[in-house]
């Protein structure tokens, strides 16, 4: 047989969108459709090569290897094509529908009917399901997400049910054959036009179904405890990020993995810090006397108490920075910086005497001019300009 070009197969031009792609075959595969075409071999070889092209057009990773290299890009007999047995609608008699196949259909079919792609379980039996994931929430402090710290958190987790040793069934019992599938694991749906396989909802595939369902674990086959489980808070996490802890979520279902739980990290705020990226902000107040004759002050820094001097002078909002006394970046592990806005604090509360004093000491001021108070220079001149206006 000659070679067909895939995009002849489907009547588009080379440069077809995706769209005009999934119409075509949407066309085609319902006129060369097995149901619609009983005991009409040459429909049913169209049909599946309209699959075949379908299954590789569609997919542009495909499509772009067998625009390069042909069919030798997307060899059907190559390993992870369309050779594989496990499709989900073997029904359709004489379609050796791999996974790739199966999922070009899937897409299709939930088009045409609404409904999910069809989870494969077919005689073959059910499918593993892989577990629900699971989150869980922990509140750390603020200097602990700083820095890191190892973590025992009590989760929940499953063990096989001991009384039924997982099998669900009350001990005795066994399971029966589904009565709505027959134990075939699937249900025949028709639209009228043609029919499709659906996984049987009653048993969800499995072909059967447990009648009498074990009482410690409600036909579950699985007991639910908690266990401890030590989680790596990494320095530097910040508050709502989440941690992957793996294969520790819900079990999966007919062998399948188990889920992932999700740590999400709640970050307590702290008494000194705001935190802005990997740099920290902090307000620190100051006498007016240190703020005019300067010295040393003591701040609060992640690593302890650390000292830094004021200038002579120092006005207020002033910033001061202390290179590398931020947060650890999470994945460099470089850390920020740590900003000190400094805020001069007005002294309340006076006795007469310190109110004399101030007094006194203001006068002085007032001797001196405006090259005490470099803000204030020029500023009652410029409001005397302004109001004249
Ligand atoms: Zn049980
Ligand atoms: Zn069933």
């Amino acid at each position: 047989m000659a070679e067909q070009n895939y995009y002849e197969v489907l009547g588009v031009e080379r440069g077809a969108s995706q769209d005009e792609i999934k119409k075509a075959y949407r066309r085609l595969a319902m006129k060369y459709h097995p149901d619609r075409n009983p005991g009409d071999k040459a429909a049913e070889a169209k049909f599946k090569e309209v699959g075949e092209a379908y299954a590789v057009l569609s997919d542009e990773q495909k499509r772009a290897a067998y625009d390069r290299f042909g069919k030798a890009g997307v060899d059907p007999n190559a390993a992870g094509g369309f050779g594989g047995g496990q499709g989900g609608f073997g029904g359709f008699g004489g379609m050796n529908g791999g996974a790739d196949f199966q999922s070009a259909f899937g897409d299709i079919f939930s088009d045409l009917f609404g409904g999910g792609r069809g989870r494969g379980a077919g005689p073959q039996g059910p499918q593993p399901t892989r577990g629900n994931d699971m989150s869980f929430t922990v509140e750390v402090s603020f200097e602990d997400a700083a820095h890191g710290r190892k973590m025992d958190i009590r989760v929940p987790a499953w063990e096989k049910c001991e009384t039924c040793k997982g099998s669900g069934c009350r001990p005795g019992t066994s399971k029966k054959t589904c009565p709505t599938c027959r134990g075939a694991g699937v249900v025949r749906m028709s639209n009228g036009l043609f029919q499709v396989q659906q996984t049987c909802p009653h048993c969800h595939g499995t072909g059967e179904v447990i009648s009498d369902p074990c009482p410690d674990c409600q036909g579950t086959g699985w007991k639910r405890t908690t266990t401890v489980l030590q989680i790596n808070i990494p320095a530097g996490i910040n508050d709502g990020q989440r941690i992957r802890v793996s294969g520790r979520g819900e079990p999966g279902v007919n062998g399948g993995p188990a889920g992932d739980l999700f740590v999400e990290v709640h970050v307590q705020p702290s008494k000194f810090f705001e935190r802005e990226g990997d740099d920290l902000h902090m307000e620190l107040p100051i006498s007016f006397a240190t703020a005019a004759l300067g010295g040393e002050v003591t701040v609060p820094t992640l690593d302890g108490e650390s000292r830094i001097t004021l200038p002579e002078g120092t006005q207020s909002g002033k910033t001061f920075r202390l290179r590398g006394k931020g947060i650890r970046n999470l994945r460099s592990g470089t850390p920020g910086d740590l900003y000190i806005h400094v805020l001069t604090e007005t002294p309340v509360n006076l006795s007469s005497k310190q109110k004399d004093l101030l007094r006194q000491f203001d006068a002085s001021l007032k001797e001196g001019g405006e090259k005490h108070s470099p803000k204030t220079e020029g500023i009652f001149e410029q409001m005397k300009n302004f109001f004249k206006k």
